[in-house]
């Protein structure tokens, strides 16, 4: 084989070598432009594909053989390698910077990538303007030309096959990195106990996270632009509406908040707290964003609460608060349709007794029974409230005086019908105030609280008049209202003015009518009026409590009394000073530190000192009683039960207070000597005393026949106009001194 045999022979071989690595270098280079698009390990591959070919056409260079170069094959693999390589390369590159040109990055590189391809097109535009030309120009050995060439491709390409990968990279950490945080944005609103919906002012909903479904009951899908209209509660629908517009066209970022009724997609309606927010400037959002959170379970305890704030507990009904609403109401209500209101206040008779004899137990079934019974009488529209303790309030609207007076009647017999509490049948009554007013009866019509109070004081009247009855009010009860509140004004004024004054009225010892003591009776000495007797005044001192202080002016001044006349007459510490306490002055609690002090500053012997009570008074909450009746006894007075035998008091009752003396009611002296009835009845009080160990004094004795008969039945000690009026203290100093001894 001869020389240039052999070096055609060997310069075959490069060919082919060369040939295949061109192949190669391709293949890496669609494979690794192909990969800059999944991952950064396609930047290096393509990197290396160039490195190949360029090596490659440097090698090519150095081939003598330049005939290979034009051999007519290798032309459309040239071609299609370089179009191949561009073509690949454009596409994804053009890809990349495309979804990478809102980064900054992006730009970057869409220059990067412009100058690489215009300066490499440029450089061969200035050579032979042909791929034809550029690699005959690089197989005429002018290496320098084509090496230079061939690194600044190269250079160029790396470059931008550098930045694609990288930028491809970091898009899909970003990419991730989004997707991640959707989700759990998606995940937190799923288990978010608001729905959120973002709404356009004219596209609609544009968005509804999942926690619609839980929230709600509505598939995401189903939420449309007319949801929220479709599912709030007509009478919602005004508020609803002012608060969407007021967001939809307010400032950005301005957010208000509504409280609807909203459908569940079940059909049932849940309380709903809505804020919306104007985020229509914000690029990524464009919306207003509305939360609607379920505040059904809230706003049920709220109600329950307002319902409890409202109601009376025992019986359910509407309390103080909640009728006077409702009276204010019905007053408004007829201020416009000229109509009738009547209010009944029904108020029981003796509940306290009920309360105290059988027990709160007993006394709250009274009530609720009442309650029952009231409410059968009334028609739908009519108020039944409870004001409190044994007080109803009945609200009726549109009847007449007459059907009102019926109603009345009806509400009386229902509380009349004997009631079983616990294992006793009672019989309770009530006594029933009623007030009407007609609107235009004043200018804005009638008050609520005069309405109240009117039927307040006729309910007064009834229980004044003999209780179970209703009393119609009449104005001319205020007439009497203010009457006592003068009479109230002009007792105080008495007192402040000492006006009144001791009168005294002897006890004897009926058979020798000796003076054993005097009763303190307290008179007034009116200045227009005269002398005015107890019983014009010590009603209306007790009622208002007056009575108090002035029972205690009476004792201190019959204490005086007493110790004056000890000193003027020795022999008057024998008798006693007998002064009545109403069961008022009992009540009140300082009542035997000031007898105790009252017997200390005067100096008297508490032993000469009875104080009188009433029978009515032992009635009454015994156990204390007792108490008190123990107490005053360990001051050293004496008791004595005033008006004996018009209460009800046992023999049982009396051996358990700690008494001394009994005053026969001047009831049975009265008629001692006509009626043998009363001398039985007296009899039998005289007997009762020595029994129990207790002196007896008749009261009010006129007649010589009851005196002896008295005597005859063995009463020791007697009080009456038969022996003296009750008279000024100067009259009994001049017994005293008369029965002086000389
Ligand atoms: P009382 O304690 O039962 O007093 C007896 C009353 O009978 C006195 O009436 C007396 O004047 C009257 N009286 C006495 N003997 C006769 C008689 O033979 N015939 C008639 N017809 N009446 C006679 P007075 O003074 O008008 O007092 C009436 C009541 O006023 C007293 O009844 C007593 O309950 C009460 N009272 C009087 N002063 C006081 C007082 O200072 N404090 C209190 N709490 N009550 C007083
Ligand atoms: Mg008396
Ligand atoms: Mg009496």
């Amino acid at each position: 084989m001869s020389v240039n045999a052999l070096e055609e022979h060997e310069g075959d071989y490069r060919a082919r070598q060369i040939r295949l690595g061109t192949w190669i270098a391709v293949g890496v280079i669609v494979i690794g432009a192909v990969r800059v698009h999944l991952d950064w390990q396609g930047g290096p591959l393509l990197v290396a594909g160039i490195g190949v070919i360029a090596v490659a056409q440097g090698a090519m260079a150095l081939l003598p053989w330049r005939r290979l170069v034009f051999e007519p094959w290798l032309q459309p693999v040239l071609t299609v390698w370089w179009a191949a390589n561009l073509a690949v390369l454009l596409a994804f590159t053009a890809y990349d910077v495309a979804a990478l040109a809102i980064y900054p990055a992006g730009v970057t590189l869409i220059l990067a990538s412009t100058a690489a391809l215009a300066s490499e097109r440029a450089v061969i535009g200035i050579g032979l303007a042909s791929l034809a030309g550029y690699v005959s120009l690089v197989l005429t050995r002018d290496r320098p030309v084509a090496g230079t060439l061939a690194a600044l491709t190269l250079a160029l390409m790396a470059g931008v096959m550098w930045f694609c990968a990288r930028t491809a990279s970091n898009r899909r950490r970003l990419d991730t990195a989004r997707l991640s945080a959707e989700r759990r944005i998606e995940a937190l609103l799923e288990t978010s106990s608001d729905a959120v919906i973002a709404v356009h002012p004219t596209s609609g909903v544009t968005y509804s996270s999942p926690s619609v479904r839980t929230v709600l009951g509505y598939e995401q899908a189903f939420v449309t632009g007319d949801l929220l209209t479709d599912i709030t509660h007509p009478d919602f629908l005004p508020t609803v509406m002012e608060w969407w517009l007021s967001v939809a066209n307010g400032v950005p970022g301005f957010s208000a908040r509504v409280e609807s009724r909203i459908r569940r997609a079940d059909g049932t309606w849940i309380h709903a707290d809505v804020i919306g927010t104007n985020r229509l400037d914000d690029p990524s959002l464009q919306a207003a964003v509305i939360s609607i959170r379920d505040i059904t379970e809230r706003k049920e305890l709220e109600d329950e609460l307002t319902r409890q704030a409202f109601a009376d507990s025992l019986t359910g009904m509407p309390n103080r608060a909640l009728f006077r609403d409702r009276l204010e109401h019905a007053i408004a209500r007829n201020r416009r349709g000229g109509g009738r209101i009547t209010l009944l206040l029904v108020d029981l008779d003796d509940f306290k007794l009920v309360n105290d004899s059988l027990g709160h137990t007993a006394g709250d079934q009274l009530i609720a029974t009442t309650a029952l019974r009231l409410h059968q009488q009334l028609r739908a529209a009519d108020t039944l409230a409870r004001l409190g303790g044994d007080e109803f309030a009945i609200l009726v609207e549109d009847v007449t005086e007459v059907e009102a007076m019926d109603l009345g009647d009806r509400l009386l017999a229902a509380i009349r019908r004997p009631l079983r509490l616990g294992n006793r049948e009672v019989v309770c009554t009530a006594s029933i105030g009623v007030a009407t007013a007609k609107a235009g009866d004043g200018d804005d019509g009638p008050d609520p609280g005069e309405l109240l109070r009117n039927a307040d004081l006729a309910m007064y009247a009834a229980k004044a008049a003999g209780r179970d009855r209703y009393a119609l009010f009449d104005p001319a009860m205020y007439a009497d209202i203010l009457r006592e509140a003068d009479e109230r004004a002009e007792l105080e004024r008495a007192l402040a003015a000492e006006e009144f004054v001791v009168y005294y009225q002897p006890i004897v010892d009926l058979p020798t009518s000796r003076l054993i003591g005097v009763e303190a009776l307290v008179r007034w000495e009116h200045p227009l009026r005269g002398l005015v007797g107890p019983n014009a005044f010590i009603p209306l001192a007790e009622s208002t409590g007056l009575i108090v202080p002035l029972g205690r002016w009476v004792l201190r001044q019959a204490c005086r009394q007493l110790a004056q006349w000890c000193a003027d007459y020795p022999d008057t510490e024998r008798i006693r000073m007998n002064v009545n306490l109403s069961a008022r002055q009992f009540q009140h609690e300082g009542l035997v530190e000031e007898v105790g002090q009252i017997l200390a500053e005067t100096g008297v012997n508490p032993h000469q000192v009875v104080l009188e009570i009433t029978e009515s008074l032992l009635m009454q909450d015994t156990d204390s009683t007792i108490e008190t009746l123990g107490r005053l006894k360990q001051l050293g007075v004496r008791l004595a039960i005033d008006d004996f035998g018009t209460g009800y008091s046992s023999l049982s009752y009396l051996k358990r207070f700690p008494v001394d003396i009994l005053k026969i009611d001047r009831s049975f002296v009265d008629g001692i000597d006509t009626e043998h009835g009363d001398a039985t009845l007296a009899e039998a009080v005289v007997q009762l005393g020595r029994a129990l160990q207790l002196q007896t004094v008749a009261e009010g004795i006129e007649t010589q026949e009851q005196w002896s008969t008295l005597q005859d039945l063995g009463c020791e000690f007697g009080q009456g106009y038969l022996f003296a009026k009750p008279g000024a203290a100067e009259t009994i100093a001049s017994i005293l001194g008369g029965a002086k001894p000389s």
